[in-house]
């Protein structure tokens, strides 16, 4: 299916901005005008537990979701300024069961979200990758390849046709 980011990005303010807000993070997710051609439900529920997590993981500071399209992918990047991940910990993140639990961090859950969130990069052909810096923050990058891209057609007939994405780099 085409699933437009504009779309999806909708829904996850829809269902975390009053989280976020009562947490009293920002939310920030940044328009990006791209098409990917993928499953919409297995999609969302990727992005879904990574901004379940950033907002999970945060208590202060501010949930990003920003978009950066070169020629040979989409990376969604869901930062945020939370606790962070201890970095020999960073390599068992997506182990199933697997929580980080340092000075009573752990949270809520089971650890199942980021195994969840690897299975399903990997039945959609995308990648996922985790960067972070305890006490700073943690950012999460889903690298979506081109073959999955279109950019939303502009102008007047926008409904009846998509153009690849251009090979140059944009930002939303
Ligand atoms: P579940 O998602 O099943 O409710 P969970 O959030 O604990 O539980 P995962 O989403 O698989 O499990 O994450 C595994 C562990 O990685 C978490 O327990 C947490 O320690 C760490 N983690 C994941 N995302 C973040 C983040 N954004 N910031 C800090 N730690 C994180
Ligand atoms: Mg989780």
């Amino acid at each position: 299916t085409n699933v437009p980011l504009l779309e999806l990005f909708h829904q996850l303010i829809t269902e975390f901005e009053s989280i976020a807000q009562a947490r009293g993070i920002t939310l920030r997710i940044e328009p990006a005008a791209l098409i990917v051609s993928t499953d919409r439900n297995l999609f969302y529920q990727l992005l879904q537990n990574l901004v379940g997590n950033a907002l999970k993981y945060t208590d202060h500071g501010e949930v990003a979701v920003t978009c950066v399209a070169d020629a040979a992918a989409l990376a969604i990047t869901i930062s945020d300024t939370g606790i962070g991940i201890p970095s020999d910990k960073l390599d068992r993140i997506f182990d199933e069961y697997y929580q980080v639990d340092t000075q009573g961090a752990k949270r809520m859950g089971v650890g199942l979200g980021l195994a969840i969130v690897k299975e399903v990069a990997r039945l959609l052909g995308f990648s996922v990758s985790i960067a972070s810096r305890i006490g700073q923050g943690t950012q999460a990058t889903v690298n979506i390849p081109h073959r999955f891209l279109a950019a939303v057609p502009t102008g007047n007939d926008a409904a009846s046709s998509v153009e690849p994405v251009e090979g140059t780099t944009r930002r939303a």
